[in-house]
């Protein structure tokens, strides 16, 4: 099938955004614009790395804006062109059990029970 895809128009750039359903050129446009795609003409268009000064896109890697390289950090894996932040699962699904530590109890000198302001 034949799925339009944005691609960034300078020099050496291979930055490309691809969107997770096949929406139209319309609604493509709109989404990469969102996201800090800029339009150039009525036909060329450049990246969000491109247009902070960041690229060209040089590196691939699992950017979902610009498929630039990402870098690992603490609070998710950070695109080294567009520096969009995509959490990483692992901490999602930390944050699903942090939501349930010591919900609705008070420590106090006789030690925790139950109280708090999710239970008043
Ligand atoms: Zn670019
Ligand atoms: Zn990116």
């Amino acid at each position: 099938m034949i799925r339009p895809v944005m691609t960034c128009d300078r020099d050496l750039c291979q930055a490309i955004y691809r969107p997770d359903v096949d929406s139209g050129a319309d609604v493509l446009e709109r989404a990469a614009r969102s996201y800090g795609w800029r339009r150039l003409t009525a036909t060329s268009h450049t990246c969000p790395g491109c247009a902070v000064s960041r690229g060209p896109v040089l590196e691939l890697g699992d950017c979902p804006v610009c498929s630039g390289r990402t870098l690992d950090h603490a609070d998710g894996a950070q695109c080294h062109y567009c520096r969009i932040v995509i959490p990483h699962r692992d901490d999602l699904d930390d944050l699903d059990d942090a939501a349930w530590d010591g919900r609705g109890v008070v420590n106090t000198k006789d030690g925790p029970v139950v109280g708090g302001d999710d239970w008043s």
